[in-house]
């Protein structure tokens, strides 16, 4: 099997994008690599601090000044003709505990390249442009999740940081004190108030959509919302061997049921509704027992509210109306329910059009998993570019995108910033 070393040396360099882009990749891979080539850079890790101080360098580099706020999360602003406002670009630098070298990494370092470029083209962004390192996106530290970018939006409160625990059950506190800050700082969060004209964030697409269309590069049409439904299905357990089968009130058979007819009920809402039961539990779960009790989980997303609201509407009636004909009963609970995150539609018609101005042909691909953009997208206008993930791997050490993908994103997010009015 090809290695990442083996897969970076065969990719085609044929401009100092690409040079750049690949050298630097190589660079932030030595700190956490893993023995089968991977990545290992736990959010607020001495890993995670060394990339960042790696990265902060390369912005001093190109004429940035630098600051760190509470949360450990890096800005480098470039200066603009006007610095009452800001474009933001960023991503993350930590990774998931064997990840690969380009979640993330592929977003900062892109986002660092439309400064690199306008640095050498002598071009001054009609606002000031900050390319932002969040902290912990991955949330393997605390089992949480965009931890640097809610901090950054204040959408994290004591009463969270309270639970947190490490895999070593150190608190935030002690954590936070390993990067020079505290819980005092990391609430002290000035993200709403930001001036933010518009944040961008180039990510690999960790699907593989774009390489079924054959196409480098595609804009995000929304960010999912994730929720979540508890489901029980109520039957009655029984000898598996004399209880003759009409008098059954079998739980797993009518669990079964809605399982296999639920991809139907996401398909029946919209075209990027999606619905999954990865979790379930059967009780009393004995190889010669009628199960009496199911409980699972519904996972259920789709990228805009009023969607999501049927979706979830639509799960309830199915499990309703499978148990109506037979004697078990269901019990449904929504649980969790994440607000998805639409992008405008004239940011996305603007993003076309820079598409097209880079020879470039524009499709739509809507992100089912949450990413910084999320949380920033909840106080401010944000685009989001995906980058075709090589078979959709991701979260491994096999996770690959080619470097010349990666450069024609980076000039497509460059033309919508020096475009953006
Ligand atoms: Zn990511």
């Amino acid at each position: 099997m090809n290695t990442f070393l083996d897969k970076m040396k065969a990719e085609t360099l044929d401009d100092q994008t690409t040079k750049r882009l690949h050298s630097r990749i190589l660079e932030l891979s030595e700190i956490g690599f893993t023995e089968d080539q991977g990545s290992k850079r736990m959010g607020y890790s001495k890993f995670e601090t060394e990339a960042k101080k790696k990265i902060i360098n390369w912005m001093k580099d190109v004429g940035m000044t630098v600051r760190t706020d509470g949360a450990g999360n890096v800005f480098g602003r470039y200066t603009g003709h006007d610095d009452s406002q800001v474009f933001m670009a960023g991503s993350h630098v930590d990774s998931v505990p064997n990840g690969g070298h380009f979640d993330g990494v592929a977003g900062v370092l892109s986002a660092l390249e439309i400064a690199e470029l306008w640095h050498e083209e002598n071009y001054t962004p009609a606002y000031s442009y900050e390319v932002v390192i969040f902290s912990d996106e991955e949330g393997s530290r605390f089992n949480s999740g965009l931890t640097g970018s809610r901090a950054f939006m204040g959408l994290i409160d004591e009463e969270e940081l309270d639970k947190y625990r490490d895999p070593e059950g150190k608190t935030i506190d002690e954590v936070l004190g390993n990067i020079d800050s505290n819980r005092k700082k990391f609430l002290a969060t000035d993200g709403p108030d930001y001036k933010i004209k518009m944040y961008g964030e180039i990510h690999i697409e960790q699907a593989r959509q774009l390489e079924e269309k054959n196409l480098p590069v595609g804009i995000v049409s929304g960010i999912a919302g994730a929720t979540r439904t508890n489901i029980t299905f109520r039957g009655e357990a029984g000898h598996a061997g004399s209880t003759p089968m009409h008098q059954r009130k079998d739980a797993l058979v009518q669990a079964s049921e809605f399982i296999r007819t639920l991809p139907e009920v996401a398909t029946s809402i919209s075209t990027t509704a999606v619905a999954t039961v990865g979790k379930m539990k059967v009780s009393p779960n004995g190889v010669n027992v009628i199960p009496g009790e199911v409980q699972l989980v519904v996972d259920a997303r789709d990228i805009n509210e009023a969607q999501q609201a049927e979706l979830i509407q639509a799960i309830r009636r199915h499990a309703e109306k499978i148990t109506a004909q037979s004697e078990v009963t269901v019990d449904v609970d929504l649980t969790t329910r994440i607000t998805p995150i639409p992008i405008g539609k004239d940011v996305i018609a603007k993003m076309e059009e820079s598409f097209r101005r880079q020879d470039q042909i524009p499709v739509h691909l809507p992100s089912g998993a949450g990413h910084d953009a999320m949380s920033v997208g909840t106080k401010h206008p944000i685009t989001m570019l995906f980058v075709r993930s090589i078979r959709g791997i991701s979260h491994n050490p096999e996770e690959f995108s080619h470097i010349s993908d990666l450069r024609d994103a980076v000039l497509i997010l460059k033309d919508f910033f020096e475009n953006f009015e």
